[in-house]
């Protein structure tokens, strides 16, 4: 196989996840799974070959490769220690998740100790775009290394682009979600006001799609998953703030005065408590509903469910 690579470690089967490393499988990648969750990696193995490991000590040993998709860079040092001894000289790890840059950075200069590389390859484009795997991956690390891990990533992205050193993905990503979260609630916030006067928000959205106010939200979320009352896109409100904070960070760390990302961050955070937990982050149109007393309906949008 292309650099060598024989064997992928897959920890984290979550929504991203599972799509991800199903997209590994069908490439052709042996694939040793495993998740937290009970009966997570049995299923997957069941679905798409491969071997479950019942732990993420067992998926380092006879891994070139082993990749990480997890929620945040708590759970992803917790299973790096628990493989550190298992892996083996020369192997990559390719850390995926939304994490934090300088925890990353922390955890790769450990295990370059050991002879092992950490890169980050963090992902936007949501489950959808993972299920067909034209993932845009925003890449940091050795250039060489990437390289190597280039067909790998390949199974799951169609856009792959390499950001800088370790840490340089993640930052991106979480600078890529402020931009996204600002847009949403700005979005939101426009249908509302338009509404209250008398536009109809669907007609609102299409508008905006033809108009200099596109963004992703226009086009991906407002029709599909807020005036549908779905709040299904599959990535949580949890998920989002924590990225909010990530790139409050990086902004704290670089000295950088972002008064507009703060605020965005907080609206976020705020939703989040009034939501409760559990929520997909397109119901954090619920809060900006919750503010302004009324609820974003068309017509010409039926509802979910
Ligand atoms: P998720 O909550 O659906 O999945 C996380 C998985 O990790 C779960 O299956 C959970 O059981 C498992 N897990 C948690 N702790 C573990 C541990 N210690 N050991 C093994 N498994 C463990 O999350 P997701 O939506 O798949 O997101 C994963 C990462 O990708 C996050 O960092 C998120 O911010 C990012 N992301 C998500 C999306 C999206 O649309 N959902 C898009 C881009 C990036």
């Amino acid at each position: 196989m292309a650099g060598g690579i024989t064997q992928i470690g897959f920890i984290g089967l979550g929504r991203m996840g599972w799509p991800m490393a199903g997209r590994l499988a069908a490439a052709g990648h042996a694939v040793v799974a495993h998740d937290v969750a009970p009966d997570r990696a049995a299923d997957f193995a069941r679905v798409h070959g491969g071997r479950a490991a019942g732990s993420a000590a067992d998926v380092a040993p006879g891994s070139t490769v082993v990749i990480t998709m997890l929620p945040t860079s708590r759970e992803v040092a917790e299973v790096v220690a628990a493989m550190g001894p298992g892996l083996s000289p020369g192997a990559v790890v390719i850390e995926m998740s939304s994490g934090e840059p300088s925890a990353t950075r922390a955890m790769a200069a450990d295990l370059a100790a050991r002879g092992v590389t950490m890169v980050d390859a963090p992902v936007s484009g949501g489950v959808a775009r993972a299920e067909t795997g034209e993932l845009s991956i925003m890449a940091g690390g050795d250039a060489a290394v990437l390289d190597r891990v280039a067909p790998v990533l390949r199974s799951m992205g169609s856009t792959i682009t390499r950001c800088g050193d370790v840490g340089a993905g993640q930052a991106m990503k979480a600078l890529n979600n402020l931009v996204s979260a600002a847009g949403f609630l700005a979005s939101v916030e426009a249908l509302l006001i338009g509404s209250r006067f008398g536009l109809d928000p669907a007609v609102m959205v299409e508008v905006l799609n033809a108009s200099t106010g596109m963004n992703n939200s226009t086009q991906k979320k407002l029709r599909q998953f807020v005036l549908s009352r779905g709040f299904d896109s599959g990535f949580g409100l949890d998920l989002m703030v924590k990225d909010l904070t990530i790139a409050l960070g990086v902004g704290r760390e670089t000295a950088t005065p972002v008064p507009l990302s703060a605020q965005v961050r907080e609206l976020w955070a705020a939703a989040a408590t009034m939501l409760g937990p559990g929520q997909d982050h397109t119901a954090a149109a619920r809060f900006s509903e919750a503010l302004a007393a009324a609820e974003l309906t068309s017509p010409l949008v039926p509802r979910k469910g």
